[in-house]
This record gives C-alpha cells, structure tokens and sequence, in this order.
C-alpha cells in the first residue's frame, strides 16, 4: 500500500505522545501521498501502549463517550503537535470539518501562550485569525457533547496552562448565560473561537444559523456569522469513464482543468442524443447486472428456491424507467416515503405500457435500530406479489456500489424531511451523469434546481407535524411522477428516444456540472473563507502589537457599548410616497469614549405584512454626514428605495467595526436605537 511511517531524525519511526490521565497515549505516525496532499494517520496500536487505549484508533464509531473524546484529544491536540513540532508546518488556516477536530483551537492557544507569554485572551485572537469550522448536518448528533465530568477528567491539568479558571474553560463549549451544567458542546467550542464558520448549502448556512443562534445571544438568529459553501463532487472521480471519453470528444481539450467553469459544460448540447442515450443505457445494464447478482446472492442466502429467485430477477428491464434511492439509513432520509400509499405506487409500478422498477441500496448505523428497520420494511415490501421484480434492495452499499447506481438509473430520489438535508451529494453525482433528480428542496437541490434540470417533490412549506409533511410530501411525489416523470421518459419516438428526456439529461450535465463539483467548492473556500484570513493575518496578527491592541480595545469596546445612544431626527412615521421613490432616513449617535471610525451605523428596514413580519429585509451601512466632536455626537444619512408599494417600517442600529474583526456579529454587539 502506499503508505509508509513517518521517520524521526535519526531515521527511527517516529512515535508522538498526548497526555491522559497519569499516563501518555502513543501514536505511530503514517504518511500517505494523495496525488500533491500528504495525509497524516494517527495510530495507537503499538506496544508503547497499554491494551485499552491501544483501541483508540480502532474504529471511528461505536465506542462510548470516554473513547470518543480521547479519539477527539488525538485528532486535535496530537494532530496540531505533529504538524508544528515534529512536521514543522506552520499552518496559516487550520480547517475543521464538524466539531470533533474542535480541541485544536485549544492546542493552538496553549502553544501561543507558551510561545509568546501572552493572555489567554490575546492567544484566542490569533487563534480565530488561523481557523475555519464547517457544520455538516443540522442533526443533533453531529455535534458530540461530553459531560463536565469527563472533560474535567481529561482536561484539569491543561486549563491553567491556559491561565483558565475552571468555570472559564468548561464555558468555552457552551452557550452564553446558561447554568453550568450542561454538557460541553464541541460544535459550540469551534464556533466560539473559530474565525470563519460555514455551513454545506445555501439553505443549509441558515438553518445553522438559527440552529446556533444562540451562541450570540445579543444577534438576531438569523444574522448569526455563519456563512455557507455549498458542497460539490469530484468530478472526475464520480463520471463514468464511458461517459467521460464522450465528454473528451465533446468539451474543450483540458475540460478537467476547467470544471469549475460554467461555460465549458454548454458544449454538451452537441452531443447527438443517441449517442449519450446508448452510453447512458450501457450503464443501466451493467447496474441491473449488479442487481441481479446480488439480489440472487441475498435471496440464495435466505433460502429462495431456484424458481422463485429465476422469476424476480427476469424482471429486471432495461427499457423500464429506473428510479434509485440510494444513501445512509438515517430517519430523517425517509427511505420508505414512497410506499406511504401502497395502493397509489402499485398503480404506478404496474402500468404493463410504462412500466417503472425501483432499486434502494444503503446502510444503517450499527445503533441506529430505527434505520435498519426501514431496510428490513424495504425488502417486505419487495417481496410482496405486486412489487416483485420491481422493487430491489442492495445491501452493504458502498462507494463502489454507489458508481454504478448515480450513472446507471434514470431518475435520482431524495426525499428527506426538510430541511435536515444539509446538502446531499449524491444528487451530485447523479446529475453530472446525467442521472435526473427528483427531490425535495432541500440542501443543495434547493439553490441546484432551475426549473428545466430535474423535478421537485413537495415546496418550501413548513408543517405542524411529520404526518402532514409526509402525507404532502407522497402525494406530491405521487403526482409529478404520474404528470411528467412517466410521461417524459415514454415519449419515445421510433428509435427508443425522448427528446424531452435527453434535454432533461443535457440540461442537468449543463446546470450542474460546473457550479456543484468540488473544484468550485475549493475556490469558494479559497476565495471565501481562507485567503481573507491569510489576509489578516499578513496584515495585522501576526504582529503581537497589534493583537494587543485589537484585544485592548475591545476591552474599551464592551465596557462602552451601553453608552451609545441613538436619536431620531426626522420623523416619518404615517407619511405616504409612492413605489420606486427613494427616502432620506436620518439618525444622530452619541458616542461617549467609543471612536466613531469603530463603528457601522445602519439602517434596517422592510416591508411589514399584514401579521407583524418584517419582509424583504434591507440593511443599509449610513453616511456620516456632520460631527459635534465636542458633544461627540454624529449626525448618519441614507436613502431608502421602495421598490413596492405597501406598509414599509425602518429603524437604526449600530453595529462594532475594526479592520481586525473578522465578522462584525462575532463580538454579539449591537445597539438598537431605543425611545
Ligand atoms: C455520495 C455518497 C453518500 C452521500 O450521499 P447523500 O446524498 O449525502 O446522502 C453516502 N454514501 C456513499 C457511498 C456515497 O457515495
């Protein structure tokens, strides 16, 4: 395998240590070159160590809480001390994906403090200035939270070498102004110190942001400093090869280089239909080869007869419309929302004329009982009279199953429970096969979907139970594919083709080949996220003059905020224009011992609906406009635009501003103006 220890430098393996209670975890070192990217493997199982935590690196899942949060030391803490002390990388941004990597920031900042004798306070600066965190699902379960007694077993000897009281570092992996009891939070941990922080898709950057709202009391949920980056595939690790030898005739020379480019994918309209068709059916023969072979095996194993296996399986079609559902078992994925009304997909599996078959693959987590009750439900189902040799289930579905399913089926169901899909890559890879999805608005579907690229199934609605979201969610399935899945797939002329089912397939290629691959996701956090804190970093924090003095005026910041006030100055309550017409807002802000260059002042203003909500909301940065620096009073302008008529209501905020602070929200500062 390619993959060696990494040596010391007197050529011996080299073997790290963190520290456990009264003991020392060791860890052999491996190296693996990924193409250009070296990946680091942390391993326990040597002799240094003692046969429990020689398990440690076993297996990623499945141990209790005590076992988790030592796999968590070891990726964070050892994972930074490989890097700067034996590696000696100087990593400018430190990654982390979810909150299990999240004891690095901790590492970071003893190491500040211990290198440059500086507060706590300072250290987690520049800590911030050096990390970006990822959350990757809205389920609680992607965020461990250890109980107090078990960081505190683990963590009393490291706090006052961070010169914290115990109550300070139990606080760091909580939200603010809670009873010290509950647990410490991983994900809260990342996202208090964490410079940038993002979510996987549009939708998916705000619902963590009224998921973690929270962590900034003062901010309104919904402006909490989460952005987001839509997760996207490795092109060319997804494509089928058949399918990427027509691209190479097809796109420019290089296309691979240039994936990210929007414009390189129009050239697959010149494709002729019947030649993406034959190779699209080619890949359906091979996945129904695959599923015949292993539903023969899993049925053989069960103890089907000869006969009754033979007369399943004949019923594999390529000509049939094939659906796939193919991902982890999690609940909130809804496997078995199609069958919700059995009688409805009977009618529709059984159309001699339009027949359509169903192949589901995945997997359940070991614990999660739930999830491996659906498959077993799948496969009862499969088995029923009327579903036999129509609806297939693959079991250990796997990466390599998991090719063959997004390049050979026709249509690509997803069906989770909005909006629990943080962003769904399998879409993804289906689309760029030209695979159709038809799926719930959620994760990336949502901002992925443009109306001539696939389906949609339900809206945007939210329901008061998961009863009616499932009954509406069904139904609604049940109609789009009874109105156009079906009837566009078997428009087909002479030769076995629908033209409105290759220009379904050409325009998914198109819409999202470019914008939902992996090399557009690694600029956008290039562009995003890691150079602006490369940028700072060249700047401003990697002088400690300057840290000090960011840290010292915040200090001023927050002992000052509560002086600030906001007055009115025209009032325009009750006055009436027209739409399309702008309107000067004014405000004048007092700003006792807080300089007015330290401060944004906006203007916030929305149309309000008949029931109170705010709609449209705008927030407009102001002009200042005159000073009294004697009073220290600062007179703001700006025009509004009302773009529609209606009742518009507007109001004035200030918020912290310094070339230093790297989202404005992350100080949980903001002034509103008061009566
Ligand atoms: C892509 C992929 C996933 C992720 O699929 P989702 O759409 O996010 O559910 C899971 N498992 C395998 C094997 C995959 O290839």
């Amino acid at each position: 395998m390619p993959i060696n220890p990494v040596k010391d430098d007197k050529g011996e393996e080299l073997v790290i240590f963190v520290k456990f209670p009264k003991r020392r975890l060791y860890l052999k070192v491996w190296e693996i070159n990924v193409g250009r990217v070296k990946l680091y493997l942390l391993d326990s199982d040597i002799e240094k160590n003692n046969a429990e935590d020689r398990d440690v690196t076993l297996r990623l899942y499945g141990g209790d809480q005590e076992m988790r949060i030592r796999q968590e030391i070891v990726l964070g803490q050892a994972g930074v001390d490989l890097l700067t002390k034996y590696l000696k990388l100087e990593p400018t941004v430190y990654h982390m994906n979810e909150g299990h990597s999240a004891f690095l920031n901790l590492e970071i900042i003893k190491n500040i403090i211990k290198e440059k004798q500086v507060s706590f306070e300072v250290a987690k600066d520049i800590a911030s200035s050096k990390t970006v965190f990822t959350t990757h699902t809205p389920v609680p379960a992607g965020n461990d939270i250890f109980p107090l007694p078990l960081v505190e077993k683990y963590f009393k000897d490291f706090w006052p070498r961070l010169g914290l009281s115990r109550e300070d570092f139990l606080r760091l992996g909580m939200k603010p102004g809670i009873d010290l009891d509950e647990g410490f939070n991983m994900g809260i941990l990342a996202l208090k110190i964490a410079g940038k922080k993002n979510g996987v898709s549009k939708l998916h950057g705000a619902v963590s942001r009224e998921l973690f709202g929270e962590v900034w009391p003062n901010i309104a949920a919904n402006e909490s400093p989460i952005e987001y980056v839509t997760n996207g595939i490795h092109t060319c690790s997804w494509l089928a090869p058949k399918l990427k030898e027509l691209y190479n005739k097809y796109l420019i020379p290089y296309w691979q280089d240039n994936i990210h480019h929007d414009h390189i994918w129009e050239k697959i309209k010149n494709i002729p239909d019947e030649k993406l068709w034959n190779v699209h059916v080619d890949q359906k023969v091979k996945l129904l080869k695959l599923v015949k072979d292993s539903t023969s095996e899993r049925l053989r194993r069960s103890g089907y007869s000869y006969e009754e296996i033979s007369e399943i399986i004949s019923k594999l079609d390529p000509q049939a419309l094939t659906i796939g559902f193919a991902r982890r078992f999690a609940t909130y994925k809804r496997a078995t929302l199609i069958f919700k009304d059995l009688e409805r997909i009977t009618q529709i599996l059984n159309n001699s004329e339009r027949p359509v078959q169903i192949i589901f693959a995945g997997k359940a987590h070991p614990a999660d009982k739930e999830g491996q009750d659906l498959i077993k439900y799948i496969h009862e189902v499969s088995m029923m009279p009327q579903f036999k040799g129509k609806i297939f289930i693959l079991e250990n579905y796997n990466i390599a199953m998991s090719r063959y399913l997004i390049s050979g089926v026709d249509v690509w169901l997803n069906n989770p429970r909005r909006p629990m899909e943080a962003s769904g890559t399998s879409g993804q890879k289906a689309s760029v096969n030209g695979v159709i999805n038809f799926s719930i608005l959620d994760g990336w579907w949502a901002e992925g979907y443009t109306q001539t690229n696939g389906w949609t199934i339900g809206n945007n609605s939210e329901y008061d139970s998961y009863e009616a979201q499932d009954m509406a969610d069904s139904q609604s399935m049940y109609r789009t594919l009874e109105e156009k899945v079906i009837p566009t797939y078997y428009a087909k002329d002479r030769n076995g083709i629908s033209k409105k089912w290759l220009e379904l397939m050409k325009n998914s290629i198109i819409t999202t080949g470019g914008k939902y691959s992996t090399a557009r996701m690694l600029v956008d956090y290039t562009n995003n996220l890691y150079v602006p804190l490369c940028n700072l970093t060249k700047k401003y924090y990697g002088d400690l003059d300057n840290v000090a003095g960011y840290n010292s005026w915040k200090k001023d910041l927050f002992m000052n905020w509560k002086d600030i006030k906001i007055n009115q100055v025209n009032n325009l309550d009750n006055i009436t224009i027209d739409a399309g017409n702008q309107i000067e807002v004014a405000c004048e802000v007092e700003l006792p011992n807080i300089n007015v260059e330290n401060v944004t002042v906006e203007v916030y203003y929305g149309k309000i609906l008949e029931n109170g909500v705010v709609e449209n909301v705008s927030i407009t940065p102001m002009k200042l406009e005159d000073q009294d620096e004697e009073k220290k009073k600062y007179y703001f302008t700006s025009k509004i635009e009302l773009t529609t008529g209606g009742n518009y209501g507007y109001t004035f905020r200030v918020m912290p501003k310094h070339e230093m602070l790297l989202e404005p929200a992350n100080l949980d500062l903001v002034k509103w103006i008061t009566k």
